[in-house]
């Protein structure tokens, strides 16, 4: 499997899209894995701060509106 962006052997998949990508290409991006209360009762983020990440898709923080569905 090559890297999307370049011919060289990817080395890590998108953890969005599944795109493959290099050691030269792939980009650092923080993103939520989960939520849940403290021991205070405050909501928490459980956050990882370098997933892979393409470059090349476009997380979405949160779930898009869709209302052409309608
Ligand atoms: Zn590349
Ligand atoms: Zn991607």
């Amino acid at each position: 499997m090559k890297c999307w962006h370049c011919e060289e052997p990817a080395r890590a998949a998108c953890k969005f899209c599944g795109r493959f990508v290099c050691k030269e290409h792939v980009k650092p991006m923080a993103t939520f894995i989960a939520m849940y209360l403290g021991s205070t009762e405050t909501p928490k983020g459980l956050a990882v701060a370098n997933v892979v990440w393409c470059g090349e898709c476009e997380p979405q923080p949160e779930p898009v509106p869709m209302p052409e569905l309608y």
